[in-house]
């Protein structure tokens, strides 16, 4: 499966909106991206994904991915150190669980926007958004091969 037919137009429309409403709690910058393959171990290649779309570049590092791979079914989802250095051990547990639950059903565009949802709630308790917030990361979906 490609990456890019995954999702519906309005499906991706709608992974786009919840980024932008989460990013209207917290600080916190979330991204998704898609690929059709994960070739490696998912976080390794999670984490060279989000070197690759320079999600390091945030002023508090507080960049979040999601990474999904279509034909595999794998996903993940980190965070950048600015994150990793306050949070508990488990702070992306029930994100991840919740984001499973719906992923099983099939049901993938729910899934993301579930998990963005309870992201960005997580991440306003150490992020809180500010009133002179800026977009630092693009809210589309970033597709890979
Ligand atoms: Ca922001
Ligand atoms: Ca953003």
């Amino acid at each position: 499966m490609s990456a890019y037919t995954l999702l519906s137009d309005p499906e991706q429309k709608a992974v786009e909106e919840a980024i932008g409403k989460a990013e209207l709690r917290t600080s916190g910058e979330i991204r998704v991206h898609i690929e059709s393959k994960c070739r490696e171990q998912v976080l390794d290649h999670a984490a060279y994904v989000f070197t690759e779309l320079e999600m390091e570049k945030t002023k508090d590092r507080n960049g979040v991915l999601i990474y999904l791979s279509a034909d595999d079914r794998k996903f993940a989802i980190i965070g950048d150190v600015g994150i990793n250095s306050k949070v508990p051990k488990d702070f992306w547990e029930a994100t991840r669980d919740e984001m499973l639950k719906h992923f099983k059903k099939g049901d993938i565009c729910e899934g993301l926007c579930a998990a963005i949802a309870i992201s960005g709630e997580h991440l306003r308790e150490y992020f809180p958004y500010e009133s002179d917030d800026v977009d630092e990361l693009p809210n589309e979906i970033s597709f890979g091969k």
